[in-house]
């Protein structure tokens, strides 16, 4: 079969969050890989033998002032959470460079209201919500709006502990929602929009200090002492979950997809996303939200995770994964088939270099189910 390479294509992504992972998959899938990094970033990135090459950016926010370079080196940008964090939705929208994702998800998914009537909609289980102090009949958590791994997140134990301990947040935007007491379990997912499949890539459960700790002082020991619970994230580790609930987080996946077609007709969410899900004693999952990309507690699953490793003979991590999705687009012409609507393939010029070139297709290209 002749068909284009993908080594005239370069892969590029922010430095940080998960670019290794994303980067060393690139390579592995024969791509050429960029880092666009800051300049304390710049040798920690350049000593990586798989990144290719470098921008310097003196910020993050910069990034979009960079748009005319980045279409001149036939760059498909692969991003993670921290564009979300850096660029907003209509930072993300005004950029034309060739996307892999769906950027109408990010509005659906950036927005706590849409994104608990997306999940409702799939029929996923969440927790409460309660919109005034005085509602509140059991434990919740206050999560502020814009925290980013749990931090400042409080934990309220009724209406009265709420005046005593959350009420300076006022001013701020807050929703408090009930407590699930059970294990947090973050589930990688991978949806191919070229050939229709879900796969389970890896799961993780999230560290957080001092939450997971305070079951290391006796409740006794911790009578009288004002200790509060927080949940800034340390760190993720690896879990693999009971096979007889591994067919409701599959169904749980499936669901979100299939949703997510009829409130971003007509792709919907496809490529990696993340339920963060508590499951209960009852082995039921609440879901706490959905991130529609790349999430960095897949970096644990580098070299692959025992779900990966069912569906492929090689090392497959999301970040590999996503390499594989935009090659086997490139290998059967339809690229646009993963790339957001957005994305100029600027135009005729770039892209269409890379057409004209014809050479041997190395290996299959395809998972091995
Ligand atoms: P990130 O964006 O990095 O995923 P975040 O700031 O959105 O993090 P969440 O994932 O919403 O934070 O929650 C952080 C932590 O707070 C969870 O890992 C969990 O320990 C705890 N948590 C969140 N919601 C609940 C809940 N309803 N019940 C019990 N614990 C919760």
């Amino acid at each position: 079969m002749d068909k284009h390479l993908p080594q005239l294509f370069t892969i590029a992504t922010l430095g940080s969050h998960s670019a290794l992972q994303i980067l060393k998959g690139a390579k592995d899938e024969g791509f050429h890989t960029l880092a666009v990094v800051t300049p304390q970033n710049e040798r920690l990135y350049k000593s990586f033998a798989f990144v290719d090459d470098i921008i310097v950016i003196a910020r993050y926010a910069d990034f979009p002032a960079i748009e005319a370079e980045l279409n001149r080196r036939k760059v498909i940008l692969v991003p993670h959470g921290s564009f979300v964090a850096y660029l907003s939705p209509e930072q993300h929208k005004r950029m034309s460079t060739p996307y892999f994702g769906n950027k109408a998800v990010l509005d659906w998914e950036s927005d706590r209201m849409r994104q608990r009537e997306w999940l409702g909609r799939a029929g996923l289980k969440m927790p409460r919500q309660f919109t005034k102090a005085g509602d509140i009949d059991r434990p919740v958590i206050v999560k502020l709006y814009g925290a980013q791994g749990g931090k400042g997140y409080l934990f309220v134990k009724n209406a009265d502990d709420f005046s005593r301990t959350a009420s300076h947040l006022v001013r701020q935007k807050y929703i408090m929602q009930e407590y699930i007491i059970g294990v947090p379990v973050y589930i990688h997912y991978f949806y191919s929009p070229l050939n229709g499949k879900l796969e389970i890539m890896s799961m993780d459960r999230r560290y957080e200090s001092n939450v997971d700790s305070l079951g290391r002082i006796p409740s006794s020991d911790q009578e009288g002492w004002d200790l509060q619970p927080s949940y800034v994230v340390i760190g993720n580790q690896p879990i693999s979950l009971r096979e007889s609930l591994l067919a409701e987080a599959f169904h749980m996946g499936e669901a979100v997809v299939r949703v997510s077609r009829e409130i971003c007709p007509d792709r919907g969410l496809y490529g990696a996303f993340c339920l963060e899900t508590i499951v209960t004693p009852e082995a039921e999952f609440y879901l706490m939200e959905i991130s529609a990309r790349i999430v960095a507690g897949t970096n644990l699953f580098i070299d692959g995770s025992p779900y990966s490793y069912l569906n492929y003979d090689e090392p497959m991590s999301t970040g590999r994964r996503i390499a594989r999705e935009i090659k086997n687009a490139l290998l059967s012409d339809s690229l646009e088939m993963v790339l957001d609507q957005s994305s100029g393939l600027h135009g005729a010029s770039s892209f269409d270099d890379a057409a004209t070139v014809s050479v041997v297709v190395p290996g299959p290209g395809v998972p091995a189910n």
